[in-house]
């Protein structure tokens, strides 16, 4: 007997407790299929390949009784919530990487999400990364063993000569001793372990990067997954809590990175203004804390819309400076922008400029950043103005600065809107409305009550139940007539706005209570699963009567 708690998600990684008769492992996890699955020792006609036609595969495949349940690409579907799915000959997927990510969506678009994924046999320490990055959960030993057989020493880096078991890479029980079998083994748990710790801390990406530059085939799946945004957006958190490292030009094209870009452009609403200036980033996150952006916003004085250029993201209104990752990111800093990072933040400055337009565009930078704003000033047809041809946070360049500024009028402070704009995609009417608090911490009132406040942590506004009311529509949850006590559970789910991404704010509306609280899986998961936390709930409010 099988069960398992999905207690985390990253992108599509998940980890979490699978309960194995009576024992509880952490998943991922390499456990042993034979013990645990004994039916499947003796099965035959398993090695159908992913790439069978429907008549073979439903001719030679043959159905599993009980656990786990084998899926094929080819054909129907007969998972149900709480299964323990089986992609059997998953790792001769790994050598094609275009298909991997076709077989990937189809078999994940056809399942229940509350599933765990087990490929059998193709787990090596070299390749639990990028298994584990596209949902699969469980795996055995029988790759390194495997290889074990071949003289091959497994490690998280590649496949080596056994000899090199001596040089003192390892120091592990197995190299001790001189024992390729057992090193092996310990390599693919330790790995696995690993993987858990940084699916935890939600950032495999970062793992991911770094380990795939090894395996061309590895580079290659990540690449294809990225490029489908609209399948793999969903599954993506609407922050992290921790920081986000944009170290390789990948980073450029991940979801979060690519999410921001989209909803700057087509959600973000930025305030009436007929001036903007652009702005180099800073070190320091949000940019208005750092001493230049303090000293940008003294020489501009409100006169203009503050627009930050920045790598990986683009473009970072003032407004959005807070929301994640724009406050998260870490990038290396060499003064050097290459052509594919111009090419890219340029598109997104230009659609931007395209969508919004200003009578003056002021760039107050130098260096990359210049550029890229030349390169999209050009695309766009609009002539730039200079506000400085030194460092731009030098006294000269600030003078210059506030002296292009001659004049202008000082437009509304309209952070509020702005971030409600991002992550409601809703345009409000804040007349009223005023702000208090010690910035990043601000609270957002009207007639003493208050409506929204800014979590630090995720960069997210948090309404109150008076601020959902303005907020119509966007961002419900309706469940069933109770009344629930703590958390929200799938099954008690009646509808979710498309929209709701993990972590996102929402309102969950019933027959008898509302309640604020944050979504703990995406919407089209609380549709697609049985069980599991939906909504973390914040506060509840039960209707009189
Ligand atoms: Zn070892």
């Amino acid at each position: 007997m099988i069960r398992f708690d999905i207690r985390k998600r990253d992108g599509l990684a998940r980890a979490g407790i699978v309960s194995i008769d009576e024992r509880r492992v952490p998943f991922p996890a390499v456990i042993d299929a034979e013990a645990i699955f004994p039916s499947l020792a003796i099965q035959s006609g398993t090695n159908v390949p992913l790439s069978a036609p429907p008549a073979f595969a439903g001719t030679y495949l043959v159905k599993n009784e009980g656990q786990p349940v084998t899926v094929h690409p080819a054909l129907q579907n007969p998972v149900e919530s709480g299964d323990v799915v089986m992609a059997a000959n998953w790792h001769t997927a790994l050598a094609h990487p275009r298909q991997y990510i076709i077989w990937l969506k189809d078999l994940k678009g056809k399942t229940p999400a509350d599933t765990l994924w087990y490929a059998p046999a193709a787990a090596l320490p070299s390749t639990l990364h990028i298994l584990c990055y596209t949902g699969f959960d469980l795996f055995d030993y029988t790759g390194v063993d495997l290889r074990s057989a071949q003289g091959l020493f497994c490690t998280s880096e590649g496949e080596f000569p056994k000899d090199v078991l001596k040089s003192g890479i390892c120091r592990c029980e197995g190299c001790r001793n001189g024992d390729l079998t057992l090193h092996n083994r310990l390599a693919l748990e330790g790995e696995a372990a690993l993987i858990r710790y940084f699916i935890g801390e939600a950032n495999l990406r970062e793992l991911v990067e770094a380990r795939c530059r090894m395996n061309a085939e590895h580079v290659a799946i990540m690449r294809h997954l990225d490029a489908d945004y609209a399948w793999a957006e969903p599954f993506a958190p609407i922050a992290r809590t921790g920081v986000m490292r944009a170290n390789y030009g990948e980073s450029m094209q991940r979801t979060e990175v690519r999410r921001f870009a989209e909803r700057l452009l087509t959600r973000y609403r930025p305030p009436h203004a007929t001036v903007a200036v652009f702005l180099p980033c800073s070190a320091r996150k949000p940019y208005s804390l750092s001493q230049s952006h303090r000293r940008f916003r003294e020489a501009i004085a409100g006169r203009a819309h503050e627009l930050v250029i920045t790598s990986p993201l683009g473009l970072v209104p003032r407004e959005l400076e807070c929301v994640y990752p724009a406050m998260h990111y870490d990038v290396p800093v060499t003064g050097y922008w290459d052509a594919e990072e111009c090419a890219y933040i340029s598109g997104v400055i230009a659609r931007y400029l395209a969508l919004h337009r200003y009578e003056r565009v002021i760039a107050h930078m130098d260096g990359g950043a210049l550029k890229v704003a030349e390169m999209a000033a050009a695309a766009s047809g609009i002539a730039l103005e200079y506000s400085c041809r030194q460092h731009p946070a030098s006294d000269a360049a600030l003078a210059q600065l506030d002296q292009a500024l001659t004049g202008e009028r000082r437009i509304k402070d309209e952070r509020l809107n702005g971030m409600l704009s991002y992550q409601f995609g809703i345009d409000m009417d804040i007349r009223g409305i005023i702000s208090r608090g010690h910035f990043p911490e601000l609270y957002y009132s009207r007639n003493h009550r208050q409506l929204f406040s800014i979590d630090t942590g995720t960069g997210q506004l948090r309404p109150t139940f008076e601020g959902w009311d303005l907020l119509p529509w966007v961002y419900r949850i309706t469940i069933e007539d109770f009344i629930p006590e703590g958390d929200i559970l799938v099954p008690g789910v009646l509808d979710a706005d498309p929209s709701i991404r993990e972590g996102d704010e929402v309102l969950v509306t019933g027959p008898q209570v509302i309640a604020t609280g944050r979504a703990a899986m995406p919407a089209h998961e609380m549709k697609n699963s049985r069980r599991g936390v939906a909504v973390r709930v914040r506060k509840i409010k039960r209707f009189a009567g």
